[in-house]
């Protein structure tokens, strides 16, 4: 339902931008705007209405998705690229000015808009993404669903990582798993990274490495639920840790909750990474925080706002944004640990919920 407000929350910022009409082509916007999910829309947005362009794949989908979200608009077809173009140029011809998403538009694209619009096509981008921003409750609780999921997996397979398994098996079982609990799918592709040289690349991409006893194992894992994303991380070691292993893992525990505590509206994206960074560079691991703090997530797994040292976006209510902190090194392996927070009036809400404590992997549930 509250998916029928967002045009009018675009036409605000719209406005305040000085655009009397916005051309809307990232498909993840127009998802946002309108509740359609083909894979070939335009959007335009004036103070009069919203008009949906889509081709004659999505037409009957369109309609349905729109009335759906009780989105009030116009669904215009084309029978060809052309004749989508010609609906464009129609729509976006009736303003002198229209502004459109300078980061979504191809050099090509804008030049032949250029040369077929009868208007001044001025760049407008981040419009919709500073709306998008802020989540609203149907959107935090997809987001919530979708953690509870792969809580609820990573409880179920963390048990077994001592049994023998491969990067690979414990990723498909959890992507089963999150499946059958209900989720569209993973939200990304489950990172399973283990031992001394996968583990210390955060982005691993699993592999028939077989996991072995003593082996840091990074399991970074996420559901989809509802087109929202979910993004958790958690590091276990099989058999019993190292004075090394135990040592890494209280400093990034300890920068990672002293994130989540931190995280709050008006805290700058700079400091809230500082304050993870400085807890690990303090404890003589600075050079091992190869990566940013952190990330929003949403429609899309990585969107604004990023937390990081370069950012200068301020947290505000609404924010759904990752706290990550973590350290690699050849020889070593990794550690990270990641929740899910949304930013409220108080603070912060921690979306995820799996144990974090301990090294150690989780007991099998008991139902
Ligand atoms: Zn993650
Ligand atoms: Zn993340």
């Amino acid at each position: 339902m509250s998916t029928a407000g967002r045009a009018d929350r675009v036409r605000s910022r719209m406005a305040a931008a000085g655009h009397e009409a916005l051309l809307v082509s990232d498909l993840t916007n127009v998802r946002w705007i309108t509740g359609f999910t083909g894979s070939n829309g335009w959007v335009v947005i004036d103070h009069e209405g919203l008009t949906l362009v889509t081709d004659g794949r999505y037409g009957v989908q369109a309609a349905q998705q729109l009335a759906a979200a009780g989105v009030v608009g116009e669904v215009l077809v084309g029978a060809t690229t052309t004749d989508t173009q010609a609906h464009l140029a129609a729509l976006c011809g009736r303003h002198d000015r229209v502004g459109f998403e300078a980061e979504h538009v191809s050099f090509a694209q804008h030049a032949r808009w250029a040369a077929a619009f009868d208007t001044e096509l001025s760049s407008a981008g981040g419009i919709v993404e500073a709306e998008r921003r802020v989540k609203d409750a149907d959107e935090i609780d997809a987001m919530a669903r979708a953690c509870r999921i792969a809580d609820q997996a990573l409880a179920e397979v963390a048990p077994r990582l001592g049994e023998g398994l491969t990067e690979a098996q414990v990723r498909n079982l959890l992507e089963v798993r999150m499946r059958e609990l209900g989720a569209t799918g993973p939200s990304y592709e489950t990172i399973v990274a283990s031992g001394p040289v996968n583990g210390a690349l955060p982005h691993h991409r699993p592999t028939d490495r077989v996991i072995t006893a003593g082996d840091l194992v990074i399991i970074d894992v996420g559901a989809l639920v509802d087109g929202y994303h979910s993004d958790m991380t958690r590091t276990f070691v099989t058999g019993e840790p190292t004075a090394q292993q135990q040592e890494l893992y209280e400093v990034v525990l300890a920068a990672q909750r002293a994130g989540v505590a931190a995280v709050a509206a008006g805290v700058s994206v700079k400091q809230l990474d500082g304050v993870c960074r400085g807890i690990i560079t303090e404890a003589g691991f600075g050079d091992w925080f190869t990566h940013g703090t952190g990330h929003g997530v949403g429609l899309l797994i990585h969107e604004d706002p990023f937390v990081n040292r370069a950012g200068d976006a301020i947290l505000q209510v609404g924010d759904v944004v990752t706290v990550e902190p973590g350290v690699y090194h050849g020889g070593f392996g990794g550690i990270r640990v990641e929740d899910l927070v949304v930013v409220t009036s108080e603070g912060c809400r921690v979306l995820t919920a799996s144990p974090k404590d301990s090294l150690c992997p989780p007991s099998p549930p008991t139902i």
